[in-house]
């Protein structure tokens, strides 16, 4: 059962030359496809920049898009209003990558979790109180009610950040890079902690990273983004043993301990070039090792078959 549903999604902020130039345009997201089934991990990954944080803000509608829909159990998340609104908001929720910034640092571990269940009206009192308990204690923190974030370490403090995304019973949860602020150390705890929730809780995840060993472990699922365009879609394990795009090569193959199928360590020559100046052709040309005499000029469309979909000439020419 598909539970979200991304079509044709597009985000452009306008930049502005100089106080007397026209609008020109950062294309953050341009035209995604996309969609997380229950009960899975869908995962998207690509270098700072390439447009996957902005997908997550559009997922949960902090942010209108300028063309596209996301549908959430069939229902376009842009049109909803009142009370749908208000359960569409308690079923998707985020953990953020920074858990210093999310918290609020005047407020007590239990106003921070107590708040969303008293905002939708799931728990008071003492029951509450007993609900907090029990999150606190299946994120692996106990005795710390009445305690502020500054007392916390970074893991600390992301766990409770999860505790407060779990308190409403989210049917979908939106991690937004939510291990790159922590020490690698802690990160290891932190992704065991998600991998239980996604046992044991029927939690859906879409999940937000630029760390692919990461990805290769939890998610189901993979769309690499570059420049606001998905340019490879496929099962975890069919991307992580052959992938397709020469970009996807590149990133396996420059992040150690992962070997899909080439020896030679490979690294992304030149920075990503700007949103706002994309490359005609297909943007990655400029970067490519394998381009050829059509790259520069046509657009690779996003195809293929059997849930594997590349954008790219040498696949699709
Ligand atoms: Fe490289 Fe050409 Fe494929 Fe783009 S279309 S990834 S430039 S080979």
């Amino acid at each position: 059962m598909k539970l979200i549903e991304v079509k044709a999604l597009k985000k452009y902020f306008p930049v502005k030359k100089t106080a007397f130039a026209r609008h020109e345009w950062l294309k953050a997201v341009d035209g995604v496809d996309f969609s997380l089934e229950k009960d899975r991990v869908f995962a998207l990954v690509g270098e700072s920049g390439c447009g996957k944080s902005t997908v997550a803000r559009l997922l949960l509608r902090l942010i209108e898009p300028t063309e596209g829909e996301i549908t959430f159990k069939g229902e376009n998340i842009f049109k909803l209003k009142g009370q749908r609104l208000k359960a569409f908001r308690r079923a998707v929720q985020i953990v953020f990558q920074d858990p210093f910034a999310s918290l609020n640092p005047r407020r007590t571990v239990y106003d921070t979790i107590s708040e969303p269940m008293k905002i939708h009206k799931i728990a008071k009192g003492s029951e509450l109180k007993d609900r907090v308990v029990e999150l606190l204690r299946k994120v692996g923190l106990q005795d710390v009610l009445n305690r502020y974030p500054h007392e916390f370490s970074g893991g600390q403090r992301q766990r409770i950040c999860i505790a407060r995304a779990l308190s409403v019973s989210p049917e979908v949860i939106v991690a937004d890079e939510p291990l790159s602020a922590l020490d690698v150390s802690i990160q290891a705890q932190i992704l065991n902690l998600l991998m239980d929730l996604k046992q044991q809780s029927g939690i859906s995840f879409i999940f937000i990273s630029h760390d692919l060993k990461v990805v290769e472990y939890f998610s189901d699922e993979v769309a690499v983004m570059y420049l606001g365009k998905i340019v490879e879609y496929a099962r975890t394990e069919d991307i992580f043993r052959q992938p397709y795009h020469p970009y996807t090569e590149i990133l396996l193959n420059s992040t150690p301990g992962i070997k899909p199928g080439t020896k030679r360590r490979q690294i992304l020559s030149a920075e990503v070039p700007s949103p706002i100046d994309i490359p005609p052709g297909c943007p990655f040309h400029p970067r490519c090792p394998k381009r050829f005499s059509p790259c520069d000029r046509i657009v690779p469309e996003l195809e293929g078959s059997g849930g594997r979909l590349v954008a790219c000439h040498l696949r699709t020419g």
